[in-house]
């Protein structure tokens, strides 16, 4: 069968190829870069890299832009109180964003654009709005009218047909269900950061944001658009309502969107404050590689829970897979060829190809390479598996690297300041004292593992490095 995702916009599974060729043109929700970005994030971008990846082995070429959300409510409150611009704020955890992805084997889509490099391009799109009859004044700030777009609600599948019209938002996120005419463009405010334009004295609203900057790059019709469930409603309902509302035609063919990374049961999130960033686990000794492994081993339209054990597990994982490697490059293999064992390459291979055409199905892909490992490490035990049976092996393992990318050890070396060390040793204290061995034995052993020891003293805990 072939390649195949689920569409939020018509809630099925279909058969995906791009509209024009054989590029995709595509278009990803990139992060609001107030802060580090977490592993929930992260693992809505490591299913965009998974999908990319996957179209590539498909035969498809990518167009694909991801935009950097650099003027927005909480950038603008978070640099105030850094006495930093936003420039300035948002610069240092944009390099962050960027080394994190490439941490995680992310690969860079073909165009990163940021907010505030395109205010002119969200104008214009205002200004046709406001020509359509789309948009309305109020305290000087330019709205949305969604009841002149009846088909608000298509993508999240929520009836608004009786919505109060008139009734406004203008903060860039509000809630479920409550669907209001938002702002496109915000009268300045005092202190707050603006551009001077024909609309008046002001910024961009978040929404207009990803219109214009999609349809700047990637045309009036884009194949794929991409984020995380929580972006369905009402940013991407409401980017389709701005875009249609400009050319009259579909503004995305294909809506993917991947579900939330949790931990105790709760999404993980910035304001929750139940959330681990990338650079937490590696100070802690966790290697990028399982990070990656475990975040993309789940299909990304299933919930994930966040564990250690978890993570321990896709480390073992990878090992079982680096072993299985090893042994195919050094073991001395009788000579010729097994062709059932070939044939069950092929079938490896089937499988493989199957489970990732279907909506991404990373687990069943997983599934199909372990099964496949264990049975043709019997067959190496029995003396069955010749040394021509090796370069498919290796091949297989290839076609699942270019995917999943686990199999090179990091070369990245982490070195912890002695504030951080403090801080580790800190939280270690604390959760003896609440009794969860468990998380102080994880933080002995991820110090351990970078050279520095403890030493429990009468006077405290005393550390050195090796
Ligand atoms: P933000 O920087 O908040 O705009 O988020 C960047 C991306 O991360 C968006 O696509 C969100 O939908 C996604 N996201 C936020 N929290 C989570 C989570 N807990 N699990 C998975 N994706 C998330
Ligand atoms: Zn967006």
């Amino acid at each position: 069968m072939a390649l195949r995702f689920y569409n939020t916009l018509t809630q099925k599974v279909e058969a995906f190829a791009p509209l024009h060729d054989n590029v995709v043109r595509m278009y990803t929700c990139g992060p609001t870069v107030y802060n580090y970005v977490h592993i929930g994030n992260l693992r809505t971008f490591t299913f965009q890299d998974i999908l990319r990846r996957w179209l590539r082995a498909r035969g498809f070429e990518l167009d694909h832009v991801m935009n950097i959300t650099d003027i927005e409510d909480k950038i603008i409150r978070h640099a105030a109180a850094a006495h930093q611009t936003i420039y300035e704020y948002t610069a240092q955890y944009t390099a962050a964003f960027l080394e994190d992805s490439a941490t995680l084997r992310l690969e860079r889509p073909e165009h990163i654009v940021k907010a505030t490099d395109h205010i002119q391009d969200m104008v214009t799109a205002i200004q046709k709005l406001e020509a359509g009859g789309y948009t309305y004044i109020s305290d000087g700030s330019v709205y949305y009218r969604i009841a002149k777009f009846p088909e608000y609600g298509k993508l999240s599948h929520n009836d608004f047909s009786g919505i109060r019209s008139g009734a406004r938002v203008d903060m860039d996120e509000y809630d479920k269900a409550d669907a209001r005419d938002f702002v496109l463009w915000k009268a300045k405010k005092e202190e707050e950061p603006a551009w001077q334009s024909s609309l008046g004295e002001g910024r961009p609203g978040w929404h207009i944001e990803c219109s214009a900057m999609a349809m700047k790059y990637l045309g009036e019709t884009l194949d794929i658009h991409t984020g995380g469930v929580d972006l369905a409603f009402p940013h991407h309902e409401n980017e389709i309502a701005q875009s249609e509302a400009i050319t009259g035609k579909p503004f995305a063919r294909f809506w993917l969107h991947a579900e939330h990374l949790s931990i105790d049961a709760q999404k993980m999130s910035k304001s929750l404050g139940n959330f681990h960033t990338l650079r937490d686990l590696l100070k802690e000794g966790y290697a990028p590689e399982p990070i990656r492994y475990l975040l993309a081993s789940v299909p990304y339209r299933k919930k994930l829970n966040f564990t250690f054990d978890g993570l321990r597990a896709a480390a073992t994982s990878i090992d079982r897979l680096r072993n299985y490697k090893l042994r195919l490059e050094t073991a001395k293999f009788p000579d010729g060829t097994n062709t059932k064992l070939e044939a069950r390459t092929q079938e490896a291979h089937r499988a493989f190809d199957e489970a990732l055409d279907d909506d991404l199905n990373t687990a069943e892909a997983l599934a199909a390479v372990f099964e496949y490992i264990r049975d043709t490490n019997s067959a190496m035990d029995a003396g069955e598996f010749l040394a021509a049976n090796a370069i498919g092996a290796l091949e297989f393992l290839r076609r699942f690297d270019s995917i999943f990318d686990v199999l090179a050890p990091s070369t990245k070396e982490i070195s912890l300041s002695d504030h951080e060390i403090d801080g580790l040793i800190a939280e270690r204290i604390a959760a003896k004292k609440a009794r969860d061995f468990t998380r102080a034995d994880q933080i002995r052993a991820g110090l351990a593992g970078q050279g520095i020891i403890l030493e429990d003293t009468k006077e405290g805990v005393r550390w050195k490095r090796q």
